[in-house]
């Protein structure tokens, strides 16, 4: 269920039957030179679509920016502060609770660390807010990265190499242009630097060379599987 794409009354119609939530989170940011900007957005989104084709759950429109640290100089990486995503995050979860949903997976398309972090703040904030939720902060690349360990070939992939590049082929393979080189930057180890690109030129970490769309294929049926145990676990959490 597409709340994007629904009427009020299915809306309403849909509370009968589930009380569950996955609020797709991505990034506008750079994914090299051959994968869109919202390559984050359009994972997240993709695995909520297909894991509501087997089940009863709601799949919020998804948030098409998050915190981008690394990749904030390269063209076309927009970014929103931490402050923004946490109280985004808070306002859209509080919202769905007045409307009758209880069971929440914030399901993050971007793996960066601040933003990870933001997420966790504020899904930590939202459980002591609202007592009725249950909340689950996940990141789809590491589910991918965990699930599909077995047909990665790159050690060390991890940004619009082989997994990201293989999931876009086999979900907008017309979004793909070519294959950019591969990459495995190196920053100073403590220090922050201003100029990132200037350490990491192409925007790639890993080999997108290594891509297909057989593997993407594989890799997404791997992450709405996986997605599809944590919601049955979420359903069922009890603390008490
Ligand atoms: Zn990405």
């Amino acid at each position: 269920m597409l709340i994007a794409e629904m009427t009020m009354s299915e809306f309403a119609a849909g509370l009968e039957q589930t009380a569950t939530v996955l609020i797709p989170f991505g990034s506008t940011e750079e994914h090299g030179s051959h994968l869109p900007l919202d390559t984050d957005t359009l994972h997240a989104t993709e695995v909520g679509r297909k894991l509501a084709e087997q089940r009863p759950l709601f799949v919020a429109p998804p948030i098409h920016y998050g915190v981008c640290r690394s990749t904030s100089r390269h063209p076309g990486t927009v970014t929103i502060s931490t402050e923004t995503l946490k109280q985004l995050t808070i306002d859209i979860v509080s919202s769905l609770q007045r409307q009758g949903l209880r069971n929440f997976v914030l399901l993050s398309g971007h793996a960066g660390g601040t933003h990870m972090a933001a997420l966790t703040d504020a899904g930590e904030r939202l459980l002591e807010l609202l007592p009725a939720i249950r909340i689950a902060v996940v990141t789809e690349y590491m589910l991918a990265a965990g699930e599909g360990k077995h047909l990665i070939e790159t050690a060390g992939d991890a940004h619009a190499g082989e997994i990201e590049t293989s999931r876009i082929l086999h979900s907008h393979p017309q979004l793909v242009k070519g294959r950019a080189a591969k990459e495995f930057p190196s920053f100073p180890t403590g220090i922050l630097v201003r100029d990132k690109q200037k350490f990491w030129p192409g925007g790639v970490w890993g080999d997108p060379g290594k891509a297909s769309a057989e593997k993407g294929a594989r890799l997404e049926q791997l992450v709405v599987a996986a997605l599809g145990r944590l919601v049955d676990q979420l359903e069922q959490w009890s603390e008490k």
